[in-house]
């Protein structure tokens, strides 16, 4: 296995990190004000544009995209240190245009779409002008399970009728989001893995309604995670993505790259809550003694470094294989570390937030908005339970023949 970073990479880490440390750290503040003037939690406040223009000047864009013809042409290999700087901060991913669920999405269309879907939303996503959703999961069916999802898309003539129930469709509460990438039946009697189709609906077409945003542990922030409604929502058939039919396949393919990158991003996050549970260690003094002195805080730390380090293993051996053997070569680790990186994350935010007493759990730290997000991470891009089976099943697999 070679982790070896290119000379690339090196000095994209470098640059990076130093875009990070001298503008994107210092707008957070401004970032949050701007927002909080403008009354509405998922407004686009204006030092969002100053910081992806600055990130453009910097030639620090798209960093994510594997594919050459579009993006930077980084391997995973090469873009795991990357994606894990841009986790530590709440805004980098998206001044460097590398923000989910528009990586996935442009993924898809790079590889799958046609030329007339590249032009009509491939370009404005990776020019940063809009901003796009991903509607697979609905509320009436376990949406883990991919083939249980019911939404229609019936052809008719020249196009396809959309009939959707949708929910925790991330970003689509931003005014900035155009287009939809969704999946449902277009084919019920092919066998269930060639059943669903995608199409890509634009958000003003007649029929499409955003219910309502969910908020999460009772914040709404962001783009928003919402539940949406599609009726009778008629689209041309050139709006299909890929073939019919084939959405299943496309489902696989978008999903890898971005549980990846969710994984590349907690450890960026752990990264930082560790660093901010260290800080604090050294400041505070309790019964006469520094944290930092004391024995279980001391262990606490330990532990998060420890884990910090597998995880990162792991993440770097996935990144390597889907480099060397593919999407689908790696799999079995792409699963793996999707549940490590996850709980890894979850488990030093809460370290870090039981070190910081009070102050953990309130607004003027970030560590309780880390904390959401992690343990979101245990259910985004299908549940712990559904990639530990996919593991225990190859694992089983070699021991059938002893039932014979
Ligand atoms: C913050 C956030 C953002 C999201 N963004 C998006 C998005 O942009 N687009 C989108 O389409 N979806 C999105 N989702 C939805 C997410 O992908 C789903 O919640 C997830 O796939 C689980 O589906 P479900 O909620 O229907 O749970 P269900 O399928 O009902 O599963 C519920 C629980 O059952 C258990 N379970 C399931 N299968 C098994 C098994 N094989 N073995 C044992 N236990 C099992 C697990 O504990 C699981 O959590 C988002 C979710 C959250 C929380």
């Amino acid at each position: 296995m070679d982790f070896e970073l290119s000379p690339r990479a090196l000095e994209l880490r470098e640059r990076l990190a130093a875009f990070i440390a001298e503008k994107v750290d210092p707008a957070e503040p401004v970032y949050r004000r701007q927002v909080a003037d403008s009354g509405d939690p998922h407004f686009h406040p204006p030092v969002m544009e100053e910081l992806k223009a600055e990130a453009r000047r910097r030639d620090l864009w798209n960093l994510f995209l594997p594919n050459k013809k579009w993006g930077a042409g980084l391997s995973n290999v090469d873009y795991a240190p990357l994606c894990e700087l841009m986790g530590r901060s709440a805004l980098a991913s998206e001044a460097t245009n590398c923000a989910a669920p528009d990586t996935g999405n442009m993924e898809i269309l790079a590889e799958f779409g046609t030329a007339e879907q590249q032009d009509e939303w491939l370009v404005p996503l990776l020019e940063g002008e809009i901003r796009s959703c991903f509607a697979m999961t609905e509320p009436w069916v376990a949406s883990s399970d991919a083939t249980n999802i019911q939404s229609r898309i019936i052809r008719d003539g020249d196009h396809y009728v959309v009939n959707a129930h949708k929910w925790w469709t991330s970003g689509a509460a931003s005014k900035r989001c155009k287009v939809a990438i969704l999946m449902g039946v277009s084919n019920p009697d092919a066998d269930p893995y060639h059943r669903h189709s995608m199409i890509l609906v634009p958000m003003d077409a007649p029929g499409v309604t955003v219910v309502r945003t969910l908020p999460v542990f009772g914040h709404d922030a962001g783009g928003g995670h919402c539940e949406t409604l599609y009726e009778n929502v008629r689209l041309p058939a050139s709006n299909i993505l890929g073939e019919e039919g084939g959405g299943f396949a496309l489902a696989q393919a978008r999903l890898g790259p971005g549980r990846i990158h969710h994984c590349m991003r907690a450890i960026g996050l752990a990264e930082r809550a560790l660093e901010l549970m260290c800080e604090r260690a050294q400041l505070r003094t309790a019964f006469g003694k520094r944290l930092a002195e004391q024995g279980v805080v001391q262990d606490r730390i330990a532990e998060s470094r420890m884990e910090i380090e597998q995880a990162r293993l792991l993440t770097m051996k996935a990144a390597w294989l889907m480099d060397t053997a593919g999407n689908k070569g790696a799999r079995f680790e792409i699963a793996a570390i999707k549940v490590v990186a996850a709980r890894v994350a979850t488990n030093v935010i809460d370290r870090a937030i039981q070190l910081f007493g009070g102050a953990g759990v309130s607004d003027d730290w970030p560590l309780a908005q880390m904390y959401t997000h992690a343990r979101t991470l245990h259910l985004v891009d299908g549940p712990d339970e559904v990639h530990k089976q996919q593991i225990a099943r190859r694992e089983l697999r070699q021991y059938e023949w002893v039932r014979a």
